[in-house]
């Protein structure tokens, strides 16, 4: 789970792990050759859960704190802009760690098969020898 909080492959520790920028994903991390969406449709339905509980929460968790903090005198339009503001921003920040920490949620409860690992290694094993 920490590697998938700082955008590692939370199985290999890859840097890269599967991004190609911060938007554009591969199939296949560079580190260990785990196929990104682990053969199931919806897989990121997950990262989508995850991006809407996070950025959700957060912005939740800032209006309690902003509310507490200035009550009696809320400041309703500033904070609107701020918030709004943030509720644009976070999902743009944390929109690749959805989808590392939802594949490490996905490995802790589906650890990843024989058939699977044999698979990454010999997707790895094909890709050594291509220039990429
Ligand atoms: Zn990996």
């Amino acid at each position: 789970m920490l590697r998938a909080i700082v955008r590692r492959c939370p199985r290999c520790g890859s840097r890269r792990a599967w991004f190609r920028s911060w938007f554009a994903q591969g199939e296949r991390c560079v580190g260990c050759g785990l196929r990104r969406t682990r053969g199931v449709d919806g897989h990121e339905l997950g990262a989508l859960t995850i991006g809407l509980v996070l950025n959700i929460g957060l912005v939740i968790a800032a209006v309690g704190i902003a509310v507490a903090l200035t009550v009696p005198d809320v400041p309703v339009v500033t904070l609107y802009v701020i918030l709004a503001s943030a509720a644009i921003v976070i999902p743009v920040v944390t929109w690749p760690l959805t989808h590392t920490i939802w594949i490490a949620i996905d490995l802790r409860v589906r650890p990843v098969s024989d058939d699977e690992a044999a698979e990454a290694a010999a997707w790895l094993a094909g890709r050594d020898g291509q220039p990429s």
